[in-house]
């Protein structure tokens, strides 16, 4: 958590922002749309305002969500959590990550993760005394060393932490890989906590939640949000399901992280969630365009492009330009030609970033315009 001279480090996404917005370049960082959802959800939460849902709600969330998330459930993957018992609502994902980390894990305890991971997980792991431990996810397609990945396991692991689809590298991982993450916790008896807030962001292939394979539904704990699908991450609405017992034990840490989220913005979120099948096929679609074009932009630019099967960014190898330090490049970047990414490196420890030390990572949830805006330019970098 310590910045290599004693000070509490801003995370990359906010240093990145910075940069971008001093040197006004165009903002392919961190992971934000530049435009909002549907109006018709802004609508809901100025009706919810207007009709005094302005108080703290129920710390495991309003009903009316907590339902509409199990209603999404069943839609999409034939789960039925039940509202009352096993759907929490929470503040982003970002609140379930930590609420669920800090439950289960503890001074003695592994937590295994891939490698590249979301920033918040090292951070979090590291606040509740365990350690952490990774497996390497390899370019090009990102999905994991097997071998690897079954000798991270040790007697001491409690929680595999999974991301998918994955951030940052856009994999999405297919039927095997999570069936044998499954077989491997089950014969090591750890629990799965899985980070899908992508679940929805997915371009030709189905996205498949852990909890639906055979033996998994036990032991796992599933962490989604409405910024990613409905495009209002500002609003920090998120949730999770899971086993009774577990999140009753993830709702304890909540009440002392936050006690409860935003009154109004649950209830705009819940009437998000049943919006029609189109609205999320709508969604993917276009987002899988932009993926296209940003990708070719940066294939003209004479990066090597991994276009993604999921999320909404997309990796480049910055070697075939002769740059082989990414940290470095992305803090020229802004000032070069006027566009900023995030170096992969730092979604890794120190092995880890050596391996991908030429990594660069583009958001494309942004206008068409933009993003052909920011190819252009790049195109000048080489
Ligand atoms: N997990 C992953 C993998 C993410 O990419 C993000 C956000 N960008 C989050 C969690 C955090 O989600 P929220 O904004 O809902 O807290
Ligand atoms: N998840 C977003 C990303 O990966 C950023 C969220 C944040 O700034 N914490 O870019």
């Amino acid at each position: 958590l310590l910045g290599p001279d004693g000070q509490l480090g801003i995370t990359i996404f906010e240093e990145m922002t910075a940069l971008a917005q001093r040197t006004g370049a165009i903002n392919l960082g961190q992971g934000f749309p530049d435009e909002d959802g549907p109006a018709e959800i802004k609508d809901a939460a100025q009706a919810a305002i207007a009709a005094g849902a302005n108080q703290y709600a129920p710390g495991k969330g309003i009903l009316e969500l907590r339902e509409a998330v199990s209603a999404h459930q069943q839609r999409f993957y034939g789960l039925s959590p039940a509202p009352q018992t096993e759907v929490l609502v929470t503040t982003g994902a970002t609140e379930g990550i930590a609420a669920a980390l800090l439950a289960f894990a503890g001074p003695g305890d592994e937590v295994l993760t891939f490698e590249p991971f979301y920033d918040s997980y090292g951070a979090v792991i590291g606040l509740s005394g365990a350690t952490h431990v990774t497996a390497p996810l390899l370019a090009p397609d990102f999905l994991p060393d097997m071998d690897a990945l079954e000798a991270a396991f040790s007697e001491r692991t409690r929680i595999v932490l999974l991301n998918n689809p994955h951030n940052p590298t856009g994999a999405v991982f297919p039927r095997q890989v999570l069936e044998h993450v499954v077989d491997l916790a089950r014969r090591n008896d750890c629990l799965i906590i899985t980070d899908e807030v992508y679940e929805h962001l997915t371009f030709g292939v189905s996205h498949i939640p852990v909890a639906t394979l055979p033996g998994a539904g036990d032991r796992t704990v599933t962490i989604s949000s409405a910024g990613k699908t409905f495009s209002f991450t500002g609003w920090k609405i998120g949730w999770l399901s899971g086993p009774q017992e577990l999140v009753a034990a993830i709702r304890t840490v909540k009440q002392f992280l936050t006690y409860s989220s935003g009154t109004p913005f649950q209830a705009a979120i819940a009437t998000a969630l049943a919006l029609p099948d189109e609205f999320y096929q709508g969604v993917a679609d276009t987002l899988r365009r932009k993926r296209d074009i940003l990708s070719e932009g940066l294939q003209a630019a004479g990066f090597d492009v991994y276009s993604p099967q999921g999320t909404y960014f997309v990796n480049v190898d910055t070697a075939p330009l002769g740059i082989t330090d990414s940290v470095d490049l992305a803090r020229r970047l802004p000032g070069l030609v006027g566009v900023a990414a995030i170096p992969v490196p730092v979604f890794c420890h120190p092995q880890g970033a050596e391996r991908t030390r030429s990594l660069l990572r583009f958001a494309f949830c942004k206008k068409v315009e933009v993003l052909e805006e920011a190819a252009s330019r790049l195109a000048g970098l080489s």
